[in-house]
């Protein structure tokens, strides 16, 4: 989280009849997309405060990741979505504090502050990546939880292979730059080395000269003793042959150590040590919900749990707290998930609990979850679906998850490029995205070595300080030298640290 700069504080108005009640929903995910919408016919005034400008459909990073769908695909602009929407409003900002006896949330952007109150709260600011205490592993092993994330993975796969092609052109061993780690089986590291091994073995195989890429190495590695453990063993036995016989090498039981520029180091439980020589790592385990939970912990002494989700009320709010409910992935209540169905759900319940206080209308009860099922794709016209007790391999289960993913795609015209993409890419072999830039790839490197991230880079609102403008310059310049590709191909390597 950046340091907010000082500076003028904006009271958000609102925009409806005075005396409207006042919903703010924070997050533009499912559950705070979902929410809104639910809204879209009570008499209320809903203000969306969220980090991003656009509704992310996290189950299809991995394909931006791989290059078969564009971010706008899978990221379309929330304002967009809710222009039609009379009664909502975006703001964009991280929000860094919520008062829970003033009902206000505060949020930044760029250092500008902006403060909004609120008569009821939906709280929706989901999870990050949790690395396990192991926060300095994220460099070299980045996660997928983001645009960011997506198309920085995409610029470091297409890049390993480019890499591979100069040094082999220099008559170099390149294994390192061919091998490539995912870890963490369940779906997102089954899709993602799924679509790595299928990049390799399919879609590059005559594009490249100096270098067979279908002999890539693509490795999935998990501490656990199956590969997607909460779809049982069996689903996890057929999705690892399934893995097996596209080329990944599967790797059970093993924990990961030590992530560094050039592979990882991993630990069985017999205490063998064991090394991957890797430049491009995947982080795909363990996820740690919004800071935003620890914050409403702290003041309504809810329970956090291990992964800094909040213990709620059985109807979603926090104790003593009606007018605040939280939902989706920052929950932990009767071991729900942390899938899309729960978020969107959840929102839905909180959003009509909201509308029936206001009517007068009886409380829903206590928030029930409907399992619809989970699934998971392993590679073109192969997947695994669970729903209910009925377990679906295969094609019939691949035709599924594509039934089911263009359904809750956002927006007409992205199902319809989304079916496109996915015609170039799993009847042909083509992928229609594999454009990545060089800020994709090294930009969120450099943003990091600033003090305060992007906040250094933008002058405070209202003024201009000649000063901050030379500092700003300073601080670009050791960024840009710090995360530049050395000859010997090291990357973030501080300038007096460089061989
Ligand atoms: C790679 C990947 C693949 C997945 N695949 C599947 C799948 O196949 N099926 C499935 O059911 N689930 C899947 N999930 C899980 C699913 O995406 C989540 O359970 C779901 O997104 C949770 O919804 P949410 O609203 O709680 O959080 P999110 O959808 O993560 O939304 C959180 C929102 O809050 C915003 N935000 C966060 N912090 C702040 C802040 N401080 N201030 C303002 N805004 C903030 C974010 O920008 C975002 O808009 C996947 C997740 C990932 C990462």
């Amino acid at each position: 989280m950046t340091t907010p700069a000082t500076s003028p504080t904006t009271r958000s108005k609102g925009r409806g009849a005075p005396g409207k009640h006042r919903v703010v929903v924070i997050g533009s995910g499912f559950g705070g997309l979902f929410g809104t919408k639910q809204l879209r016919k009570a008499d209320v005034e809903v203000t969306m405060i969220a980090k991003t400008t656009h509704h992310l459909f996290q189950p299809l990073l991995y394909q931006v990741a791989t290059g078969i769908l564009s971010e706008g695909e899978i990221a379309p602009p929330t304002r967009e979505i809710l222009s039609r929407q009379a009664n909502a409003q975006v703001l964009l900002g991280e929000v860094t504090a919520i008062d829970l006896e003033a009902q206000t949330v505060t949020s930044h952007v760029l250092g500008r502050e902006t403060v909004t109150s609120y008569d009821s709260l939906i709280v929706a600011a989901g999870a990050g990546q949790s690395y396990f205490g192991n926060d300095h592993f994220a460099e070299f092993a980045p996660g997928m939880k983001n645009i960011d994330d997506a198309l920085e993975l995409r610029g470091r796969i297409f890049g390993a292979f480019e890499m591979a092609e100069l040094g082999a052109n220099r008559g170099e061993n390149v294994d390192h730059l061919l091998t490539f780690v995912v870890v963490g089986a369940g779906p997102t590291g089954v899709e993602m080395a799924g679509q790595i091994a299928e990049l390799a073995h399919r879609t590059l195989r005559r594009d490249f000269r100096s270098i067979n890429t279908r002999t890539a190495r693509v490795v999935l590695v998990d501490a656990a003793p199956q590969v997607l453990p909460p779809f049982g063993a069996k689903l996890g036995a057929t999705t690892k042959k399934e893995l097996e016989k596209l080329g990944v090498e599967v790797v059970l039981g093993a924990m990961v150590t030590d992530v560094d520029e050039r592979g990882l180091t991993m630990k069985f439980k017999d205490g063998r040590v064991e090394r991957i020589e890797s430049v491009t790592k995947i982080w795909a385990a363990g996820v740690q919900a919004s800071p935003l939970g620890a914050t409403l912990a702290e003041q309504t002494g809810a329970p956090l749990d291990r992964a800094g989700r909040i213990g709620v009320n059985p109807d979603l709010t926090l104790p003593g707290h009606p007018e605040v409910f939280v939902v989706g992935d920052m929950i932990a209540l009767d071991n729900l998930p942390g899938v899309a169905q729960v978020a969107i759900q959840g929102a839905k319940y909180a959003a009509k609990e909201i509308d029936h206080r206001l009517k007068g209308k009886p409380s829903q009860g206590p928030f029930k979850y409907f399992d619809k099922g989970s699934m998971a794709t392993i590679s073109r016209f192969r997947a695994v679906a669970m729903i209910g007790k009925i377990r679906i391999t295969g094609f019939t289960a691949w035709l599924m998850w594509l039934a089911v993913h263009l359904v809750y795609i956002t927006g007409f015209k992205n199902r319809v490029t989304a079916v496109l993409h996915w015609l170039v890419s799993f009847l042909g072999r083509g992928r229609s995205e594999r454009t990545a830039t060089e800020q994709q790839i090294f930009g969120r490197s450099a943003l990091a070595r600033l003090e305060r991230g992007a906040v250094d880079l933008v002058s405070a609102p209202g003024e201009y300080d000649a000063k901050a403008e030379e500092r700003r310059a300073e601080l670009e310049a050791i960024a840009a030298e710090e995360t530049r590709l050395t000859d010997s191909g090291q990357r973030g390597v501080k300038v007096a640290d460089r061989v």
